[in-house]
Formats: C-alpha cells, sequence, structure tokens
C-alpha cells in the first residue's frame, strides 16, 4: 500500500475514522434520546387527554358515553379520536370517523375489561395512530372501556426532520474535518519533508553540512537537532579515522623507507661480510620497530572494535609492581637512571593483570627514555577511598603546558624527531589511557619542564573490567 507510506494521509485517515465513530455515536444517541422523549410525551398527553375524558363519562341507561361535548370541533380533530364501549364491548361513543378508519383492538378491548391498560400502534388510512385503551371503573367493577388514540405524525415529521439534518450533517462535517485534519497533519509534518530533503543531501562524503533548520522545541525541533548533533558526531569520528589511516600509514612508512634504503645501498656495489652485517642489524631494528607498531595499532584498533575480552582477575597490586620495575631495572642501570620502589599497602584489584602490567611498563619505559643519566624514577602506590592510586615520577625533561593535554593522544609526540630516534610513534600513552579507561579508571599526567614528569592512574579496588 503505497499510498498508506504518508503519515500525514495515515494521520487524516485515523482522525476521519475517529471523528466519523465519534459523530455516529453522537448522532445515534440525540436521535434516540429525542425519539424516546418524544414518544414519552405523547403517552402522556394521550393519558392526559383519557384523564379529562374520564371526567367527563355520564351513564345513560348503564350505558358509559361521553357528555357529547366531544366533537369535530375538537382542535386535535383529524389527529385524534375517543371512543367508548360497554361493559360488553360494544361502541357507545365513537369520534374516530374524523381520524380516519381507526381498528377497535378487541384484545385492547378485553384487557380493558379485565382492569388493565394497554397501549398500542396502529396504521389508518396510512396515519400511525398511538392507540391507548384503558377500563372506567364503577363503583367496584369495570363500567366499560375508554378508548384514546393520536396521531404519531407530529413526532415522526420532527424525527425524520432530525435524521435529514443529521444525515446531511454527517458527511458536510466529516469532509471539513478531513480536509481540516489534512492541512494541520501537512503544516505539523512539512518540516519533516524539509528535513528529509536536506537529510538526503548530506552524505558521507559531505559531512560538514547541518540542517540548521530553525525550528521551535518540539518534537520536529528536537528531531532536527538531534540529527545535527548525531551528524557532527558522525563527521569527528570520520575525521579521526581518516587522520588515524593517515598517520598510521606515515609511521609504517618511515621504516619501511629506511629498510628500503638500507637495502639499496647495499646492493648497490659488492661489500664485505662486515657491511652485510651492519646493513642486516640496521633492518633487523627497523623490523622490530615495524612490529611494535603494528602491535600496537593491532591493540588500538581491536579495543576500538570492542574485540578485547577484559579478563577480570585478582590482580596484586604490590607484587604486580615489583615486577614491572624488576623487569625494566636493566635497562635503566643500563642508561645510568635510578630506579626507586617506594612502599606501599597490601591491595588486590579485580583487573586484567597482562594489560596492567603492559600499562605500568609503557609508563616506565617513557620514563627512562625521557629521563637523562642521573636521573630517578619513582614507583609508588597508594589505596585511597575505594580507589587504587598508582604513580610513576621521573626527574627528566619535563613536558610543556602546551603539550599536556595532547600526550594521551593518538600519535602525539612532544618532540618528533628527537621522539623518533628513542622508538615511540606516539600510541604507548593512548593504549595507556585505554586501558585504564577499560577498568573504569583514569589516567592523567603533571608536569613540569625540565624538573621532571608524573603520571598518575586510578583504578576502583572492586571494579570488574568496565569494557569487554
Ligand atoms: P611514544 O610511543 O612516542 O613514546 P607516547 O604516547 O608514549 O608515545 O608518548 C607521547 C609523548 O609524550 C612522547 O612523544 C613524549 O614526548 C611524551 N612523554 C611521554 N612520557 C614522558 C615522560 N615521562 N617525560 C617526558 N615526556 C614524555
Amino acid at each position: 500500500m503505497i499510498i498508506l507510506r504518508s503519515v500525514r494521509l495515515r494521520l487524516t485517515l485515523w482522525y476521519v475514522l475517529l471523528l466519523a465513530i465519534i459523530l455516529a455515536g453522537f448522532s445515534a444517541g440525540i436521535y434516540l434520546l429525542l425519539r424516546h422523549d418524544l414518544y414519552g410525551n405523547l403517552d402522556d398527553s394521550i393519558q392526559n387527554r383519557a384523564n379529562t375524558f374520564m371526567d367527563v363519562i355520564r351513564y345513560e341507561e348503564d350505558q358509559p358515553t361521553l357528555a357529547g361535548r366531544v366533537s369535530s370541533d375538537d382542535p386535535n380533530a383529524g389527529e385524534s379520536f375517543v371512543r367508548v364501549f360497554d361493559a360488553s364491548g360494544g361502541i357507545t361513543f365513537d369520534n374516530s370517523a374524523v381520524a380516519g378508519d381507526v381498528p377497535t383492538d378487541s384484545q385492547g378491548i378485553d384487557r380493558a375489561l379485565r382492569g388493565e391498560t394497554s397501549t398500542r400502534t396502529v396504521t389508518a388510512d396510512g396515519d400511525t395512530m398511538r392507540v391507548r385503551t384503558l377500563p372506567i371503573e364503577r363503583g367496584d367493577g369495570i363500567g366499560g372501556v375508554l378508548q384514546v388514540g393520536q396521531s404519531q405524525d407530529d413526532v415522526s415529521d420532527t424525527l425524520q426532520a432530525l435524521l435529514l439534518i443529521l444525515a446531511v450533517a454527517y458527511p458536510v462535517t466529516l469532509a471539513v474535518a478531513s480536509f481540516g485534519g489534512a492541512f494541520l497533519a501537512g503544516r505539523a509534518l512539512s518540516p519533516i519533508d524539509r528535513l528529509t530533503g536536506l537529510a538526503r543531501r548530506i552524505s558521507a562524503e559531505d559531512l560538514s553540512q547541518r540542517l540548521n533548520l530553525k525550528l521551535p522545541d518540539d518534537e520536529v525541533g528536537r528531531l532536527a537537532r538531534t540529527f545535527d548533533e548525531m551528524i557532527a558526531r558522525l563527521d569527528e569520528a570520520f575525521r579521526r579515522q581518516r587522520e588515524f589511516t593517515a598517520d598510521a600509514s606515515h609511521e609504517l612508512r618511515t621504516p619501511l623507507t629506511a629498510i628500503k634504503g638500507q637495502a639499496e645501498v647495499a646492493l648497490s656495489k659488492p661489500r664485505d661480510a662486515a657491511a652485510y652485517r651492519e646493513v642486516l642489524q640496521t633492518v633487523n631494528e627497523e623490523v622490530d620497530r615495524l612490529i611494535r607498531l603494528v602491535g600496537s595499532l593491532l591493540t588500538l584498533a581491536r579495543a576500538d572494535a570492542g574485540q578485547i575480552s577484559i579478563a577480570s582477575e585478582a590482580v596484586n597490586l604490590p607484587e604486580l609492581i615489583a615486577a614491572a620495575v624488576e623487569q625494566v631495572r636493566p635497562v635503566m642501570g643500563q642508561r645510568d637512571v635510578e630506579l626507586h620502589l617506594e612502599p606501599g599497602p597490601a591491595v588486590t584489584l579485580r583487573a586484567d593483570e597482562d594489560l596492567l602490567l603492559q600499562l605500568l611498563l609503557n609508563l616506565l619505559d617513557n620514563a627512562g627514555k625521557h629521563t637523562p643519566s642521573g636521573g630517578r624514577v619513582t614507583v609508588g602506590w597508594a589505596v585511597t577511598e575505594g580507589q587504587v592510586e598508582a604513580w610513576v615520577r621521573d626527574t627528566g625533561v619535563g613536558i610543556a603546558t602546551e603539550h599536556l593535554p595532547h600526550i594521551f593522544d593518538r600519535f602525539y609526540r612532544v618532540d618528533k624527531a628527537r621522539s623518533r630516534t628513542v622508538g615511540g610513534a606516539g600510541l604507548g600513552l593512548s593504549i595507556c589511557r585505554w586501558i585504564a579507561e577499560a577498568h573504569g579508571g583514569s589516567i592523567s599526567a603533571e608536569s613540569a619542564l625540565g624538573e621532571g614528569t608524573a603520571f598518575v592512574v586510578k583504578l576502583p579496588v572492586g571494579a570488574r573490567a568496565a569494557a569487554s
């Protein structure tokens, strides 16, 4: 049903259908109520007339009759009649001739002679009459029967007029409501059409565009703003993705170019074994660098894709820190950097031991790389309010304030040329941050240029891994 794909049409149809049902119920209600009232009034009026006639019943030779005052002068003549029957059912008074040939209703007369009043609707000469038959009480017995009839035509005419009005008003109201409903639905939905048209123009290639619709703060306005916010986030995500790909390609190219250069130089003329050995050594170092880089890239890509499952195991933090310190101690020794482990409280974390070790080794490695000989690296931890704080502090070169907010960004290096010589691609700290956050924690850095840097990792003690 292609046509029903329009919300406007569907809304209008629902609205009209609902209105049709309500109007039909309302009209039927009015009609039935009026009909009930009008017939009730007619019956009351007949009863009143009957009461009046009862008062003027006279007996002539034991036969009940009316005092003769009811004649064709009666204002109701032609529309009503009155009959009187004696105790044996014989007619003693009848002016029904003026109201057409109304049947006598012998059943009603029999019932009246038994003391019961009855009312019937009869048709005479095309006229519909309401006929009431009542007993005429005389002493303890029944002296005869009074029958009063009145035409229903007035009531029928009124009801027919009402039906006619309703029959005209019903479709007219529905038609007006349909047009009104379609107009209002169209007005309410037109911004959505505009929104769709604009949204269609915003493609993945041109995420810089925004709807920027000036709409009030209603459902449609909020939809348009949410759409703009979503496009902004997508734009940012695409931008980061492009940057990441460009940076990664650049970082991969550097060692590959170095390897290619070494190979070309080696192949340019015959050389002795020692020269080849030297080239192979350089190539080997570059390949190591490539392996580390690809490893880091893989870690970040899998972390982004949520593919790394984070274990939640009991980790003895002091032991883990001690193990990390021992692992880097020889390298620090070679660089003549003093490594100091501060004593701390016993604490067990629920965390992924391998990832925490990687985080600590990254921080220690950085501290070692950026601390000149004679410097000092201090490692410690403390427990505060259900969280563990571990720090790696050095007396190294420090980080300038303008760089500090960016050092956890991917591929961010403070001094590109210098850092490359010590082997980093600017991914270490972004991996550290991911590990800390994946555990529901955080990492921060404080630094003073020329004095040193401190990295602080905060982890919840009992927290399970925050991401999986
Ligand atoms: P890389 O792998 O290149 O070391 P990182 O992400 O680990 O990259 O670090 C980003 C930058 O932060 C580095 O280029 C370095 O300049 C700076 N940095 C990190 N740790 C320290 C530190 N302890 N002292 C001074 N600078 C640091």
